[in-house]
């Protein structure tokens, strides 16, 4: 049976107009060029669109009357769109977007200190099946577009009011499996790093992946890329099998030689993560194999503790535990945090919001 992620997964239908937000340098100058305009217009509307931040074609005032009347007409200027957001006690909110098709997907705005961290989607639903994952079981409906994607960070960052150039970190962990989407996310990736656009640090921007091999390997040929994350999960191929049928088409035997593989720059490290699901992948016996898996490449360790939601069928671990795990790590000389799910008191795991709504 060929898995449903062999498969690339279905993309937005293309609306009755082109959507600009999304559109790159030289896409706007073709748009423009269509309309008669000479094309330095282009580079105005790729500012007013990423610098900017505007979400209207009233905003571009630099642009003519008549310009902004035929781009009106021909064009739609579509964010993703706010249905739902709810702030938790820990200053962190979770939005519900509404995309033009009745999709929804999430981001989560998490502030930091000075620092603020963005979770991103980047597929409507996802199709690698984990068990333990509520995204895992909706299934996957379709690809986000590279302007979905960006737009759930100008969409965030206009809600909170963020001034233009203020720092700010990017994490695809909310719905969807990037590499299953990766030229969308790369082009998203393209239009948020772009200098003369959102200018966002490529550093500071991680992928995170279930283990599909083959997007691991494409995404080592990109010159410039994000950085990786591996969802681990468990240290032994028959407990993998069970929560994440990837490892069915790539072990951890291929995993690992993958990840030696991947070519990091200088300091860079591959963040392993690694969710607790109690008497399942918790034990001391993980905790070792765990520490041997992450010490074959640079790397640091990021426990995540389950986080609960109906019909999963999973527990958290205890809390005695988690410290006992972490002090292991730590003795063996590996670099361990503990990721205390942001938003817990309002929506749970990844996934949950949007569930709830429908
Ligand atoms: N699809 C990608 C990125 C999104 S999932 C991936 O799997 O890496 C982001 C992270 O959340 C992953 O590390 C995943 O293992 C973890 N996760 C999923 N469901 C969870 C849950 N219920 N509790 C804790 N972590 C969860
Ligand atoms: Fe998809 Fe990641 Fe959830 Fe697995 S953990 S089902 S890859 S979103």
């Amino acid at each position: 049976m060929k898995e449903r992620w062999s498969e690339p997964a279905p993309e937005l239908a293309a609306g009755p107009r082109p959507n600009v937000a999304g559109m790159n340098l030289e896409q706007l100058r073709a748009l423009v060029a269509s309309l008669g305009e000479s094309p330095f217009r282009a580079a105005q509307i790729h500012q007013g669109l990423y610098q900017q931040r505007w979400t209207h074609w009233a905003q571009f005032s630099s642009l003519s009357k008549t310009l902004r009347a035929a781009l009106e007409a021909r064009t739609r200027l579509l964010w993703p769109e706010l249905r739902e957001s709810v702030a938790s006690e820990d200053g962190s909110t979770k939005h519900a977007f509404l995309l033009e098709d009745g999709s929804l997907v999430e981001g989560v705005h998490m502030p930091y200190g000075d620092r603020t961290t963005l979770c991103l989607s980047s597929q409507v639903g996802c199709a690698m099946g984990c068990t333990f994952c509520a995204t895992g079981l909706m299934g996957i409906k379709r690809n986000l577009t590279a302007g979905e994607i960006t737009g759930q960070v100008v969409t965030m960052l206009n809600a909170h009011c963020h001034p233009p150039g203020a720092p700010v970190n990017l994490v695809f962990m909310g719905m969807g499996e990037p590499l299953h989407n990766i030229g969308n996310v790369m082009a998203a990736f393209a239009l948020l790093t772009d200098p003369k656009g959102l200018g966002l640090s490529p550093r500071r921007i991680t992928l995170s992946t279930s283990g599909l091999v083959s997007g691991i390997q494409r995404l080592a040929g990109y010159p410039r890329r994000p950085r990786l994350a591996l969802s681990l999960n468990a240290t032994t191929d028959a407990y993998r099998d069970r929560i994440m049928p990837v490892n069915k088409a790539w072990n951890l035997a291929a995993l690992a030689a993958a990840l030696r593989a991947f070519p990091l720059e200088h300091g860079e490290r591959i963040t392993l993560e690694y969710v607790l699901l109690k008497g399942v992948t918790d034990s001391l016996e993980d905790g070792r194999r765990l520490a041997s898996f992450a010490g074959q490449f640079p790397s640091k360790v990021n426990l995540i503790p389950f986080n609960p939601h109906e019909g999963s069928g999973f527990e958290p671990p205890a809390e005695a535990r988690i410290g006992e795990l972490c002090g292991l790590l730590a003795a063996r000389g590996v670099t361990v945090s503990v990721r205390r799910s942001r938003g817990q008191d309002v929506a749970g795991a990844c996934g949950q919001l949007v569930r709830g709504i429908e």
